[in-house]
């Protein structure tokens, strides 16, 4: 496949804020007046912070920077905030809420390496692409003894420990972003955060290591991110009554497991084939028979062996010392370097045609022979599995033989199968390791590192699967603001029904709805032996076409309008993907195999199975699962929603400036668009649709009071207040008054501040 370059979504109408929308809060009746600042927008489509020179009819004389003076239509600018607001440490304070205004704050921070920010409740990180000075002891010292408080992660880990401890709720924290935004590694401070608690036996320490590990064996170099993760990640830390880490545990989520058979120029397979090619011991290399990492058919296809500034040899060192650490014994470690070794060798079977009908049986060479030796069984038993086909036609054993097509793919799903279980088998024993046992306190805190909401110029069954899952993650985000705002609004007696709220309820059905969801007709027609993708496309258009968040495309493909954008499916290869079929043929050699993985991963694929259940695709082929990718990434997904909604959620938004991994470059409109998936503008525009700016009426009245022209009867700050807002002419729709604070639509507080400054 061709690497996937991103592109801009076309954003649905929800996403998409615009000027004149009124619930971005009305700018129209801005007037930019003389020395105001204001944001206009740059044929390159940024903005830019300017000052008005002058204005006459329509149009603004607007100095952009020193020197260089433009002269734009007056209604296409957007005011800026005053000074003082500059750089903000939450987006809230601001009292402009417009797209330029906060692309313009995260920005003003970004280049002083302020790289956290806080949007409300939700804390956005701008990925630095550098090493900044803002972690370690001295930090972590300094938040947990409250002497700092500017937006962090590390903030973020001790108000999850501390609502943990004093509500004895568990908590998680939630972080989300596109590849290469750094999730890892916000995930990865935060656990440092947590682990600096100390644990007493070590815990902590083994826990750290678990994250070498699983990045050796699911991340991989991607054009977007040298080591991007292919799997979501939620770790569950346990704490003990008094407050110390004693356990985890780690749930993954749909590894990408055709990288192992296939990836795109330019890009890597998974971390540990190069590492265990470049680091293994002679010992070790001469019995796992490796080669050079340019010797494999697998990793030769994408032509890329290296990453800049990493030593792969130096990794695997680093990888075996935290499999030591989280007790993956000797000979353990020596059996899954064996399977990573059998993986890559694999590659490299061929097969020679026998007849003329272009049935083929494998070639007895060195890959075959150590294919065979590494796993634990013969070169026979190899080839039966490769090369044929057992299956059962009206109750009678027949035994197919495979053309040269069949016989690669049997060869790559039997890869693939190896390689997934080996990772499953990993994390299995990480999680024997590190759990918690009869110590179970029952408080925890998880954090979740998962794929953030995706659209290429081609989008497959990989992205409507993550993008499901970000569906489902966005509605619990929204669902938890909206509960916040709801409180504050309600404690204060404010009318709430005024605050308009979207939900994605609809787009979910769209997935899940029974039987005529996305997600139930894909199962249905995976069960069709005669189906095809096109079939299954035209399947969806029949049905789902009057739903308002489909769309059906020309041919093969169809729409969906996200919560993030409208995003076009293609439907090739989704059947097979969600079929994901292992043939019995293949889980009986592994079965057969001498060597305890193999045996171990065969036991593990014939307990997920169920052959006693006659499903049309099920007679013609012996196959191994029992569940379709699509409806088991289902299930663990409302596993995953179910326990977070036990939780109070902390979120963490993850943001890329550029698309090229380097440090101190910004592009608004990359920045732009991630906020918007990511919900970041949601939360503003949720607050904007609401009454974002709040002041306690003995503030709001010391500090506009003097603005009164006419004396007012009473001195208390609610009438004071009252008659300011009299006199200022701002409108009932603007404002509210609550018991113990006014709460205003956003931009109202601004003319105020206007007016206090030049008087
Ligand atoms: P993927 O979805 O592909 O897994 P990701 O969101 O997990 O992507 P990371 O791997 O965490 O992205 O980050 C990508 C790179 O960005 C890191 O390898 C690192 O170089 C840099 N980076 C991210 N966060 C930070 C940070 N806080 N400080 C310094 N560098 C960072
Ligand atoms: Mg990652």
């Amino acid at each position: 496949a061709a690497a996937a370059t991103p592109r801009r979504l076309s954003p649905t109408a929800a996403a998409s804020p615009t000027q004149g929308d009124a619930r971005w809060g009305d700018t129209s009746s801005y007037g930019a007046k003389k020395k105001h600042r204001v944001f206009c927008q740059l044929p390159n489509g940024d903005w830019a912070l300017c000052t008005v020179l002058t204005t006459s009819g329509d149009e603004s004389v607007l100095k952009v920077s020193e020197g260089k003076v433009l002269r734009l239509k007056t209604e296409s600018l957007q005011p800026a905030n005053p000074e003082i607001l500059d750089g903000v440490d939450d987006l809230m304070q601001l009292s402009y809420l417009s797209e330029p205004s906060v692309l313009y704050n995260l920005q003003y921070r970004y280049s002083q390496d302020l790289i956290y920010t806080k949007a409300g409740p939700v804390l956005v990180a701008v990925n630095p692409f550098k090493k900044v000075s803002l972690y370690g002891n001295e930090y972590i010292d300094a938040y947990r003894n409250k002497t700092m408080d500017s937006p962090h992660v590390y903030a973020i880990a001790d108000a999850a420990l501390r609502e943990m401890k004093r509500d004895e709720v568990n908590q998680s924290i939630i972080i989300s972003g596109e590849s290469g935004a750094g999730k890892t590694e916000t995930a990865k401070i935060a656990m440092q955060y947590l682990a600096s608690l100390g644990g007493g036996s070590g815990i902590e320490y083994e826990i750290l290591q678990t994250n070498p590990i699983l990045e050796a064996f699911g991340n991989a170099k991607t054009l977007r991110n040298d080591n991007s993760s292919r799997f979501g990640k939620l770790i569950e830390i346990h704490f003990s009554t008094t407050g110390r880490i004693c356990g985890a545990m780690i749930q993954t989520f749909l590894l990408e497991k055709s990288r192992v058979v296939q990836c795109a120029v330019g890009e890597r397979s998974y971390h540990i084939f190069y590492q265990l090619c470049a680091g293994a011991p002679a010992s070790l290399r001469e019995k796992l028979n490796l080669k050079k990492v340019d010797e494999y058919k697998y990793l030769k296809q994408s032509c890329c062996y290296s990453i800049a500034g990493v030593d792969d040899a130096q990794m695997f060192r680093t990888v075996t010392e935290a499999m030591n650490i989280v007790h993956i014994s000797k000979e353990d470690q020596e059996n899954v370097f064996a399977m990573v070794s059998a993986v890559l060798w694999l590659g490299d079977v061929s097969f020679t045609v026998i007849d003329n009908e272009n049935h083929v049986e494998i070639i007895v060479d060195e890959a075959s022979k150590t294919v065979a030796e590494l796993l634990g069984c013969s070169i026979e038993d190899l080839n039966l599995a490769l090369s044929k086909r057992h299956m059962k036609v009206n109750n009678e054993n027949i035994v197919q033989k495979l053309t040269l097509a069949q016989a690669t793919d049997t060869r790559d799903a039997l890869a693939k199968s190896v390689y997934a279980s080996l990772f499953e088998w990993l994390v299995e024993q990480i999680n024997k390791s590190l759990s918690v046992g009869k110590r179970r306190t029952g408080r925890s805190i998880s954090i979740l590192d998962i794929y953030g909401f995706e659209s290429f110029d081609k989008n497959s069954f990989e992205q409507f699967c993550i993008n499901y899952a970000n569906e489902r993650l966005q509605q619990h985000f929204n669902r938890h603001l909206f509960k916040l705002e709801q409180e504050e609004y309600v404690e204060d007696g404010i009318d709430w029904a005024k605050v308009d709220f979207e939900d994605n309820q609809d787009c979910l059905n769209l997935f899940e709805k029974k039987p005529l969801g996305l997600l139930s007709l894909l199962d249905e027609e995976s069960t069709f032996p005669n189906a095809t993708d096109l079939t299954f496309a035209n399947k969806l258009k029949q049905h789902l076409n009057s739903n308002s968040c489909f769309r059906g495309e020309r041919g093969k493909a169809f729409a969906v309008r996200h919560y993030a954008g409208e995003v076009a499916y293609d439907t090739s290869g989704f059947l097979e993907k969600n079929r994901d079929l292992l043939h019995m043929d293949s889980i009986q050699l592994l079965a057969k195999c001498k060597s305890s993985l193999p045996q171990f991963f065969a036991s593990k694929m014939l307990a997920q199975s169920d052959n006693s259940i006659s499903v049309p695709y099920r007679s013609s082929a012996a196959d191994s699962q029992k569940l379709s990718v699509a409806m088991k990434f289902k299930g663990q997904l409302f596993q995953l929603m179910q326990r977070l909604e036990s939780t109070t959620p902390h979120f963490i938004r993850c943001i890329k400036p550029n698309n090229l991994q380097l440090p101190a470059i910004y592009e608004q409109g990359l920045v732009l668009q991630q906020l918007k998936c990511c919900g970041v503008l949601e939360v503003v525009r949720i607050s904007r649709s609401g009454y974002p700016t709040r002041m306690t009426h003995q503030k709001f009245a010391r500090r506009y009071g003097f603005l009164l022209l006419e004396d007012v009867a009473s001195q208390e700050p609610l009438s004071v207040s009252v008659a300011i807002l009299h006199q200022f002419n701002i409108l009932p729709e603007m404002y509210q008054v609550g018991y113990t604070k006014l709460f205003f639509r956003t931009g109202q507080i601004g003319k105020l501040e206007d007016t206090r400054n030049r008087t």
